[in-house]
């Protein structure tokens, strides 16, 4: 089990150079829960398999049963779309065991990885002293940021409230949702005409609130899953600063548009955060799972973190200030997994990533501009980041529906409908740097009402 089968080192390695080597990956479909059972049936047993044939049924019948999301054609969600270099550096992660607990066990990751975490605060505007940690993802990034948030905002408030509150929006990711759920607070709504927080908003909120000492922290997001929108940044650091709440940024998406001078603007206000979450498995061309997690005042994190106990006392032998991940948030165990964008940012340098970051940007803005030149397409707002959202006119949620089943059938892309304002609409969210105009453009084709062809014509006509 330790010792090393060349042969099926050899086939993997194979397998990962092929893989790799695709000039497009196949979109795909999913899998079948009936063959995927029968395949499976049996395969783990007291005395096991020969390993050849394990690897087949993980090649043929395992990693196929998706939907691929490192291919332009994903413009469902939020996509993740690793760069090659990412990737060979994930392998190297794996065959040397490299984990990033604390810098007892391992200093050169955590240096590496606290490199990289200085790129995304210096391009965020955030002071030298920030610092923190790679989670898995936004989730786990905000249940930790708001964890400390609470601890920190009670002390400094004098509260001792049963139920802290947070200042969100109905636009706010539901990750935070969960966070305030799990950490005993409870979510206080700023009302947004245009699925924007604004400090005014924000403002007229807690003077409305019968218990304001109760409100600890407000969620401002730096672009929202849905449709990709930025709150007032500025404005509401204003209010956190004036009311002494906690500013935490959820950017797990939108954030990597710190790199996009096209769109830089919007953060302006970004660099006042208290805590801030950017996924680079979103959007900043890294494998799953990562999520970068930074506070401007590390040190209050590490009073809310750390974990004592005496088997841990040898990794906090930290005189000289040493940095443990492990102290940021709410994990012991991890695996150095800010490392990929380490060795990405260090090949491609920042510039890269912009010129990536932007072309996805250029994609959705031609995207808007080719809806709003079609008729029977309405654009349902401007694009402020990479999602756009629109509508078509004779459309109703079963027509979504079928568009996107069939664009999946036919491998042209995949969609999914979502609803703005109560209503179904078409969302598409570019996150692959190679997306390009003909991909648009043939996307675009399936939901024209002025194209008509073939059998498509009988799928996508809408029949009352
Ligand atoms: C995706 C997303 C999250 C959750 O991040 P995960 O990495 O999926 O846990 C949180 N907030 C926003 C704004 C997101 O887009």
């Amino acid at each position: 089990m330790h010792t090393l089968d060349h042969k099926l080192a050899r086939l993997v390695f194979d397998e990962c150079l092929r893989q790799l080597s695709l000039d497009e990956v196949p979109l795909k479909t999913g899998g079948d829960r009936e063959r995927l059972a029968e395949k499976l049936a049996g395969l783990i047993t007291p005395s096991g398999n020969d390993p050849e044939a394990v690897l087949s049924v993980f090649l043929r019948d395992i990693a196929p049963a998706i939907i691929a999301c490192d291919t332009p054609r994903f413009m469902a969600f939020v996509s993740c779309v690793p760069s090659k270099t990412s990737v060979l550096i994930d392998v190297l992660v794996s065959c040397f065991a490299l984990h990033g607990i604390s810098w007892l066990e391992a200093a050169g990751p955590v240096a590496a990885e606290n490199q990289a975490l200085r790129a995304l605060a210096d391009a965020a505007g955030l002071p030298a002293s920030a610092g923190g940690c790679f989670v898995s993802g936004g989730s786990s990034g905000n249940l930790s940021a708001l964890l400390v948030a609470r601890d920190t905002g009670l002390s400094r408030r004098g509260g001792h409230r049963a139920r802290p509150k947070v200042a969100v929006t109905a636009d706010t990711h539901s990750s935070v949702g969960k966070a305030l759920h799990v950490l005993g607070m409870a979510p206080l709504l700023v009302p947004t005409p245009d699925h924007r927080m604004t400090a005014r908003a924000l403002r007229d909120t807690l003077a409305r609130e019968r218990h304001c000492e109760d409100v600890v922290a407000v969620v401002a997001t730096a672009g929202t899953t849905n449709a990709g929108l930025i709150d007032d940044l500025a404005g509401i650091a204003d209010v956190a600063r004036q009311q002494g709440l906690w500013m935490h940024v959820d950017a797990a998406y939108g954030g990597a548009g710190i790199f996009a001078p096209s769109v830089r603007e919007l953060f302006t206000g970004i660099e006042q955060a208290d805590s801030l979450v950017v996924d680079p498995h979103k959007w900043l061309f890294s494998p799953f799972d990562c999520a970068a997690l930074l506070y401007r005042d590390p040190p209050a994190a590490q009073a809310v973190h750390t974990q004592q106990a005496s088997y841990l006392d040898a990794i906090h032998d930290d005189a000289d200030g040493l940095w443990n991940p492990s102290d940021y948030a709410y994990h012991l165990t991890r695996r150095a997994r800010g490392l990929p964008l380490w060795f990405g940012l260090a090949v491609h340098g920042t510039d890269g990533y912009r010129d990536g970051i932007e072309n996805t940007l250029t994609m959705a803005r031609y995207a808007a501009d080719r809806i709003s030149a079609t008729e029977g397409l309405t654009l349902v707002c401007e694009p402020e980041l990479s999602v756009v959202l629109f509508r078509r006119d004779d459309w109703g949620l079963e027509d979504y529906e079928r568009w996107s089943a069939k664009l999946l059938e036919d491998q042209i892309a995949f969609v999914l409908p979502t609803s703005w304002q109560g209503e179904p609409v078409a969302r598409l969210c570019f996150v692959h740097p190679e997306t390009t105009k003909q991909l648009v453009d043939e996307v675009l084709a399936t939901i024209d009402p002025a194209v008509r062809s073939g059998h498509d014509a009988q799928v996508y006509e809408h029949a009352h």
